[in-house]
């Protein structure tokens, strides 16, 4: 990598790397770095050892990715830059980049899951030796995961006592825009892009060994509008409307945008307050950030149960059970349609994730971490601490957890938040002429007669099991 050091100003130059904060817009680490001297280089890095965990070569999430940055190259274009994107070991590239642009300071947003924090550490000590300044800012969340603690100093383990904590410590400032006014402070750096991003979003994904599988729900350009007609129409009916399965408008859908920083959090609260009702939907925007501070200061708890009786829990082996989950021929509709939502789109309402996730961990007892890793690899939402955070509460190991003798009825949920059929009808074709009344789990004949699966336990057995599990591995102790 060899670069020219003439930039608009002179130096010092200021790197912005960015991660998962991918808009020009209120955004922390260019505000930051605006408000030094000097000219700023925005830069983007592949980083092949985050590549390893995206084994599908037309990964959806790739695309996204690759759209938002030919996008944000065209708006830089406009203020007089370029974006910059590397493909490598970001650990490595990055000081070297520092180093041959002769660049005084990295700005970047704080990222807090485990892994990237430790490379984060390391890409610090490289470039502290090279004399060159590190600075992580507070970006995807409201309040840093160390903001919001206990009296004694402890992070929360309970939802609601956190939120009204979280509430708390909101001031006048804490959805402040931080604005990016990048005219005349782009370097003009004749930076040999290693990845080019001139012929869009398919020709940057083959030049990384990915290819283009863009998906209609999932339009970068569409992320502030879906957010602006969902606050202006729907959140304040979303107490009502949020567990509906069916209704594609009474969830905002906002998840894949927050993922990758398309939209900014704090937009999303400025948004929601200026609402009168918009305190329900407020409170899941506390959820992501309770989850992102539990994987924090617990960072074991990626792939350990946090309730420790219940590490160890005597799960299914069953390969049979998990092949048809995945297939989507559980026999229960709402489950089967719920999976079916997820491959087809990548996203999954949330009751459909609750459902699922009781259906796999309760019913087939099944390890959490096994659809932990499945939800990883499909969702285009997909957020550590929030998954981990989900499946843990489903299967009763985690946080604020649902008592473990809480166990998901699947064919209740489905009449309750699917009383129609809907949604089953939407995902699940097939089994449209059934009614109303026998889509929710149809008779052995209408089963032969569609060709759809038979239910590969009996709830009710299933129940005791889990109770029994749960139970022994609780005395055990
Ligand atoms: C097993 C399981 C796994 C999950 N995995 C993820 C994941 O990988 N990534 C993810 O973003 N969410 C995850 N969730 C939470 C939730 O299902 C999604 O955030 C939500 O369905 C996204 O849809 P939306 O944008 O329409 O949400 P809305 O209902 O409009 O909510 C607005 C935003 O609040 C946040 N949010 C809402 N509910 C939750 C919640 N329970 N926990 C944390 N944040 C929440 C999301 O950022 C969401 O976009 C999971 C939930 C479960 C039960």
């Amino acid at each position: 990598m060899t670069s020219s050091t003439k930039t608009a100003q002179d130096k010092p130059l200021s790197i912005v790397w960015l991660r998962r904060d991918l808009r020009l817009y209120d955004h922390a680490a260019f505000a930051a770095a605006l408000a030094g001297k000097g000219s700023i280089q925005p830069v983007f890095v592949f980083d092949t050892d985050i590549l390893e965990a995206f084994p599908q070569k037309d990964d959806r999430r790739l695309t996204f990715i690759a759209e938002a940055l030919v996008r944000m190259d065209a708006e830089l274009g406009k203020a007089g830059g370029k974006l910059l994107v590397l493909h490598g070991k970001a650990q490595e590239l990055l000081p070297k980049l520092a180093k041959e642009s002769g660049a005084a300071a990295v700005y970047c947003s704080a990222d807090y899951e485990p892994a990237t924090r430790e490379r984060d550490k390391a890409v610090a000590k490289d470039l502290e030796k090279l004399g060159v300044a590190f600075h992580a800012v507070c970006d995807h969340l409201i309040h840093p995961p160390t903001e919001v603690l206990k009296a004694d100093g402890k992070p929360y383990l309970v939802f609601t006592p956190y939120s009204k904590a979280w509430r708390a410590k909101l001031n006048n400032t804490s959805f402040d825009e931080k604005p990016v006014k990048l005219n005349g402070r782009l370097a003009d750096g004749d930076f040999p892009k290693s990845i080019s991003l001139d012929k869009g979003a398919e020709a940057v994904l083959k030049q990384i060994g990915y290819t283009h599988n863009p998906h209609d729900w999932w339009k970068v350009e569409e992320g502030e509008s879906r957010l602006k007609a969902f606050i202006g129409k729907a959140v304040s009916g979303y107490k009502d409307t949020r567990d509906f399965m069916a209704n594609e408008k009474g969830t905002s859908h906002i998840s894949p945008y927050l993922r990758f920083g398309i939209v900014s959090i704090r937009h999303c609260a400025r948004l929601a307050v200026e609402q009168k009702t918009h305190d329900t939907w407020m409170n899941e925007l506390i959820w992501r950030e309770f989850y992102a501070m539990v994987l924090y200061h617990f960072p074991e708890s990626q792939n350990l149960e946090l309730i420790e009786k219940y590490r160890g829990l005597d799960w299914s082996q069953n390969k049979v059970h998990w092949k048809a989950f995945v297939e989507c021929r559980t026999g229960y509709p709402i489950v089967d349609a719920a999976m079916r939502q997820l491959h087809e789109t990548g996203w999954m309402h949330n009751r459909s994730r609750m459902i699922v996730a009781s259906f796999l961990t309760k019913d087939l007892l099944q390890d959490w971490r096994l659809g932990d890793a499945h939800f990883a690899q499909w969702l285009m939402d997909y957020d550590m601490a929030s998954n981990v955070g989900g499946w843990q509460w489903a299967a009763s190991t985690g946080t604020d957890a649902a008592p473990y003798f809480r166990i998901f009825n699947p064919i209740t949920q489905s009449k309750r938040f699917d009383p129609e059929g809907t949604y089953i009808r939407r995902w699940l074709p097939e089994l449209k002429l059934l009614s109303d009344k026998e889509i929710h789990f149809p008779s052995a004949e209408a089963r032969k007669k569609l060709g759809y699966a038979e239910p590969v336990v009996d709830h009710d057995d299933s129940r005791k099991r889990a109770l029994a599990m749960y139970k022994h591995a609780g005395e055990e102790l």
